[in-house]
């Protein structure tokens, strides 16, 4: 099994990884950052995001673990003091995998006809930074409103956790294979109407956002920003690629969000 250990520069992340990357090689395994079967990100949610990035051209074909050095993640399972256990279950294949749905985003332009293609692991949102932001929302090709407002941002169950909660979005089990559209500050008045409700599309449909032609937008894909001109529209959906998380720790989804936001139990 080839694995490549990626860490945030956090001098506890690179001390672990430096510790894990020799207890890996003593136990049989080979390091290798250019096409491994798994990756080991030691940091934090962030980390994770960035290896998945690195790694999305491959995703069949690596799984991810993710060892925190702070507070427990939503993608980091393993905690720094348990990587004897890690490299055991790695040797043994004890824990079962697990997989979680991504989003894929394409988008068209009104000056070409080529498309852009992206894969999100928690989200992506479009802003005009400028002025109003003016969408059609189709859902299924059919239009559903207008909206007008700061922005709209698609989430995964997994990103349910990330930006999509700040903006009002619900908390989605990652066993719901769904996708959730958001609104971004919209203007809801007497003569401008959106539902101004955080909406959550099946698996079988699809959302689509034509947007004003001629204004220039922001992307934000995950942790990317890539500012876009003459965008036309956006297609975004469920993938039909997923991410695999190996020797996944079953820790109950509810009890991490309530770590994560409440800290009481
Ligand atoms: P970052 O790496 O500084 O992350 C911001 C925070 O989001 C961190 O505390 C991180 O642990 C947390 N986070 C990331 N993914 C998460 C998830 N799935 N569930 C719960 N928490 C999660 O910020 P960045 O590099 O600019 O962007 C990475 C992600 O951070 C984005 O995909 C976005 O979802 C999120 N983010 C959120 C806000 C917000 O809530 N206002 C703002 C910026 C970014």
């Amino acid at each position: 099994m080839n694995i490549a250990v990626v860490a945030n520069t956090a001098k506890k992340s690179v001390d672990v990884a430096k510790e894990l990357k020799e207890k890996l090689v003593a136990a049989g395994f080979i390091l290798e950052t250019e096409k491994p079967d798994v990756v080991i990100t030691i940091g934090g949610d962030g980390t994770l995001l960035n290896a998945f990035h690195t790694y999305v051209d491959r995703i069949d074909l690596v799984r991810f673990i993710g060892v925190h050095t702070g507070h427990l993640g939503f993608y980091t399972d393993w905690r720094d003091y348990e990587l004897d256990l890690l490299v055991k279950s790695l040797k043994e294949e004890v824990s079962k995998g697990v997989y979680y749905p991504l989003l894929d985003v394409k988008l068209t332009y009104s000056d070409t006809e080529e498309t852009k293609h992206f894969l999100a692991l928690n989200e992506a949102t479009v802003k005009n930074l400028d002025k109003t932001m003016v969408a059609e929302v189709y859902i299924k090709d059919e239009l559903f409103e207008t909206f007008r407002g700061d922005g709209l941002s698609v989430s995964t169950p997994t990103g349910s956790t990330a930006y999509s909660k700040s903006i009002g979005g619900a908390v989605i089990h990652p066993r719901v294979n769904a996708i959730q559209l958001n609104e971004v500050a919209s203007i809801n008045n007497r003569v401008y109407r959106s539902l101004g409700s955080p909406m959550i599309i099946a698996k079988d449909e699809w959302i689509r956002l034509e947007l004003k032609k001629g204004d220039n937008y922001q992307l934000h894909v995950d942790h990317f920003v890539i500012p876009q001109e003459n965008l036309s529209s956006m297609t975004l959906k469920i993938s039909d690629k997923r991410i695999q998380f190996a020797s996944y720790r079953h820790t109950h989804f509810w009890r991490r969000v309530n770590d994560a936001f409440i800290g009481e139990s």
